[in-house]
């Protein structure tokens, strides 16, 4: 039987794509195969979000260019945002590619694949629900994005907006359901966005809605979201319906209006601190996390002074900081020199983690001694792991709970990255408190 490996870079969305792919070679009868360098199919799954992701993706493409001179058989695949729609350099670059596909198109992978090893590729793109999925799994609701934000490629990449049908989600969660899942997490570049193409027209707030109808569900999260696109009914959905996690991405990426402006955001950051505190008002145990950009091209010391402020307003439960990348194709690298220095981007990136890091452990330290319902969802070095609606990653001791039960636990200890809960301590504090 032949065997695959598919190897992933980047996002949630990546991930979702390659659960999906996974499926697909599998309905065909190939096996899944740990070791890439022991796979007779490689896809490579990419990002160009960074250089860094899009660097290690051609650093594994070159390796597997040697490999592919001793086992000229071997097919290797490459699909993700590193596939435009013109793939003449890509092409010449790594002629020992045998097929290219755009983000979420498997077609031309799975075509490849059958006519390379003979197996039959009938029904095996239809109805790509994940078999074995994780306790808490995504779910891509809406491709593409349509905001294009000078500093990114994504929309060149994945197209313009296009939502998947309600009713095929709420089948899909429901099937996921089936398979053991308790949290889905609800896709998009651009989720707020969720519906606005579709007919009738829907919303995130009605998906959600329906979601959150699906019996055995537990907890509903959804990603990224937009400043400009999370109405007040969404806002309203994550505080009536029990279901959805009280926790919000909501990425500004620079705290300065004129950087905001050439970042072509859509909004001043006095209009992103009104969202902020509106969520506040609406959801008050909400926890919000972040995006944000350092060094974009012609960022002065006080322009990003004013993203650390803004830091320092909100009190971010975590901020996934980066420092500007120049990606080919976007308005930024064809009209904006990138002016500030990779040692300046450094500094300012340090800053911002510092600061970040300060603010996390106060935010952290707090929950020390609360309780907490923990959606145990995996094992790191032998030790449970899980999180809490609010997104806080959890390692518990002292055993009990399996994988996908929820268990409410004291939280003992805290860093900025993480929580630690100990299932003994809670339950003898709770056989004291009935013996009190
Ligand atoms: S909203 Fe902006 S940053 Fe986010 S995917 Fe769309 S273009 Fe990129």
């Amino acid at each position: 039987m032949p065997s695959y490996h598919v190897w992933t870079v980047g996002c949630q969305m990546n991930v979702a794509d390659s659960q999906r792919l996974d499926l697909s070679l599998e309905r065909m009868g190939l096996a899944r195969e740990e070791k890439i360098e022991d796979a007779d199919v490689v896809v490579v799954n990419t990002c160009v979000v960074r250089q860094s992701a899009e660097d290690t993706a051609t650093g594994l493409l070159g390796r597997l260019g040697k490999t592919k001179l001793e086992d000229p058989e071997r097919v290797i695949a490459v699909m993700g945002c590193m596939v435009g729609p013109d793939q003449s350099d890509l092409r010449r670059r790594f002629p020992h590619v045998d097929v290219w596909a755009r983000p979420q198109e498997f077609q031309p992978i799975v075509e490849t694949v059958g006519a390379r090893t003979g197996l039959s590729i009938e029904g095996c793109l239809a109805n790509l629900t994940p078999e074995r999925p994780d306790v808490a799994t995504f779910v891509p609701i809406v491709h593409g994005c349509d905001k294009f934000c000078t500093f990114c490629i994504i929309p060149y990449r994945r197209g313009r907006e296009m939502s998947r049908p309600l009713d095929e989600l709420v089948d899909e969660v429901t099937r996921l359901v089936g398979r053991g899942v308790k949290e889905v997490t609800l896709l998009g570049q651009n989720v707020d966005s969720y519906g606005h193409d579709l007919e009738p027209r829907a919303d995130l707030a009605d998906l959600m809605e329906q979601v959150h109808e699906v019996s055995g569900l537990e907890r509903i999260r959804f990603l990224t979201s937009h400043p400009n696109d999370m109405s007040r009914r969404i806002i309203h959905a994550i505080r009536d319906l029990p279901k959805v996690c009280e926790n919000v991405n909501l990425p500004f990426q620079a705290g300065d209006d004129r950087i905001l402006a050439q970042m072509r955001r859509g909004y001043t950051s006095g209009q992103f601190l009104d969202r902020i505190d509106q969520i506040r008002d609406t959801i008050p145990e909400v926890t919000l996390t972040t995006d944000l950009i350092v060094g974009f091209p012609g960022e002065t010391e006080a322009e990003f002074e004013q993203s650390v402020r803004l830091l320092e307003r909100v009190r971010f439960d975590k901020v996934h900081s980066a420092a500007y990348s120049e990606r080919n194709g976007t308005y930024a690298s064809r009209r904006m020199p990138d002016t500030v220095s990779r040692d300046e981007k450094k500094r300012r990136l340090r800053t911002v983690d510092d600061l970040q890091s300060r603010i996390q452990s106060e935010i952290n330290a707090d929950l020390v001694g609360q309780e907490f319902d923990i959606l145990v969802d995996g094992e790191t070095r032998g030790r449970l792991r899980g999180r809490t609606r609010g997104d806080k990653l959890v390692y518990i001791t002292g055993g009990g709970p399996a994988l996908g039960d929820t268990v409410r636990i004291g939280i003992t200890a805290a860093s900025p990255w993480s929580l630690e809960a100990d299932l003994r301590a809670t339950q003898s504090q709770k056989e004291l408190a009935k013996i009190k």
